[in-house]
């Protein structure tokens, strides 16, 4: 079995990715082909807490006339039933995992503690972390920055519907050019579509780096964590 390249990774899985083609909801063959790669990297003792966004059930942006505050409420709400739809998926498999919620709901799963998160990861365990921050006005990409830097993790994998970051969006433009390796200011700069840019910024200031890559093609989260050179590395350059 190849060697991974990290030890303790966050994987951010957009709510968008579960939905698949359905562009709502659950797509239960993506979760499953998600939970396959993620036991693939426990298999490799690689430590994984995974982040799971909510825009495959709701996002704050959607809530409009709506209070804000109100709305953000209602997805990270959302980011907890995709959190428990993973944890299904992979608990189906045979990976023990634990789910870590940012408010408490305490009969449905544990809080965030960072001690004990590390201490899961420690056994094996898939940590995954819900409702976001517990904070309305922020993402589930500064969720990942966020937790990454808790539990020191080495590397945000950022799993995408593209295969890495380009210049302009290449579902548009044939000439679209995708980046091998990107700074924190670049992407700031240039307005890039990685992370919003709280997150992209929280990453800097932390180094963290950010691993952006495509779901879509299968194994590409085993070829990331092996250090195989696919999509885009945002780095200290
Ligand atoms: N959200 C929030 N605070 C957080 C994380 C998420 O208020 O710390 C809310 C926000 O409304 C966001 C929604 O939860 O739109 C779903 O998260 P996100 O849009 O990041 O999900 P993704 O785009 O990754 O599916």
């Amino acid at each position: 079995m190849k060697k991974s390249a990290y030890k303790r990774v966050v994987l951010k899985i957009s709510g968008e990715a579960l939905a698949g083609k359905k562009g709502f909801g659950f797509d239960f063959d993506v979760l499953k082909k998600i939970a396959l790669e993620v036991k693939d990297l426990i298999a490799m003792e690689v430590e994984v807490g995974l982040v799971v966004g909510g825009g495959n059930i709701w996002r704050g942006r959607t809530g409009e006339g709506m209070d804000r505050s109100t709305a953000d409420h209602m997805g990270m709400l959302a980011t907890c039933i995709n959190a428990l739809a993973l944890q299904d998926a992979l608990e189906g498999m045979g990976v023990m995992t634990r789910v870590q919620t940012a408010i408490e709901m305490k009969e449905i799963a544990e809080p965030f503690i960072k001690r004990r998160a590390v201490r899961h990861l420690e056994k094996g365990r898939v940590v995954i972390f819900a409702a976001g921050t517990g904070n309305p006005y922020f993402s589930t990409d500064t969720t990942a920055a966020l937790r990454a830097a808790e539990i020191e993790a080495d590397v945000i994998l950022l799993a995408k519907n593209v295969d890495g970051v380009y210049d302009k969006d290449p579902n548009k433009y044939s000439d679209a050019k995708k980046y091998d390796k990107l700074s924190y200011i670049e992407v700031l700069e240039q307005g890039l579509q990685v992370m919003d840019s709280t997150a992209t910024s929280l990453c800097m200031d932390n180094s963290i780096p950010i691993l952006v890559f495509g779901l879509e093609t299968e194994g590409n989260i085993k070829r990331a964590i092996s250090g195989e050179k696919i999509g885009t590395l945002v780095c200290k350059k």
